[in-house]
């Protein structure tokens, strides 16, 4: 039977690239749930959309037209067949996306289209000899796949995860850099955890802290925890 893998965590832990590192050793889809939302926040700012204007914004975010492409070697993001996969971690996107992601009928219209990608790849044979999935984000664990087989909180301290993102940004991880990304990271979260709760892993839920373990030692605890 399919396999679904539900992975949460803040931003900087590392969930994208272990996720995806997993689903590759597992032979399965992966789904960037995170990618939704900036999708979705791409899709509003491009229509000229007021993103205060929480009406229009759930109105667009039903009618656009996403197809994630779930394949771990290449995974997708394409709106209306335009390929928006590098303007989506734009600053502009990161900045905003928590305004979108607040909006409850956009979480719940993207919640439905998550669900649907998860029993999409418990069908689908497209790439991989497995079927089903690991989705990552900040809700699956909790809200979009409370049923998963395996449910994992991927945390890592403040430090750490500063650190991270500093490292994606701005290609290094001296003081200043950690700086400026130390204001935009812990708003960001502070903002959707107004809304999702990530920092806390629900009952039955795995901890795995890759605070003071590399990306491969990190890929191989989320295994084992799959393993268990
Ligand atoms: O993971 P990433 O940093 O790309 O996520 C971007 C944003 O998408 C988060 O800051 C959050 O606002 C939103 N998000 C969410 N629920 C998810 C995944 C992401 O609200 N399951």
């Amino acid at each position: 039977s399919p396999l679904v893998i539900a992975i949460d965590g803040p931003s900087g832990s590392g969930k994208s690239s272990v996720s995806k590192a997993v689903a590759r050793s597992l032979g399965l889809s992966y789904l960037d749930t995170g990618a939704m939302y900036r999708a979705a926040t791409w899709w509003c700012l491009h229509s000229g959309i007021e993103l205060t204007d929480a009406t229009a914004v759930a109105d667009a975010v039903r009618a656009m037209p996403l197809v994630m492409g779930v394949d771990p070697a290449a995974p997708t993001v394409t709106v209306g067949g335009t390929d928006i996969g590098e303007a989506i971690r734009e600053t502009s996107i990161s900045a905003s996306v928590s305004a979108v992601a607040t909006n409850l009928d956009v979480r719940a219209e993207l919640g439905r289209l998550q669900r649907a990608a998860i029993e999409e790849a418990g069908h689908a044979d497209s790439f991989s000899q497995g079927r089903g999935i690991v989705a990552e984000g900040r809700d699956i664990t909790t809200v979009v796949a409370p049923d998963a087989d395996v449910r994992v909180l991927l945390t890592a301290s403040e430090e750490a995860r500063l650190a991270r993102r500093s490292l994606e940004v701005h290609g290094d991880a001296d003081a200043a850099s950690v700086e400026a990304t130390r204001d935009q990271v812990l708003r960001r979260d502070a903002d959707d955890s107004t809304v999702v709760q990530f920092h806390v892993a629900a009952d039955g839920v795995v901890t795995v802290d890759s605070s003071d373990l590399d990306f491969d030692q990190t890929v191989q605890a989320v295994l084992d925890v799959v393993a268990a």
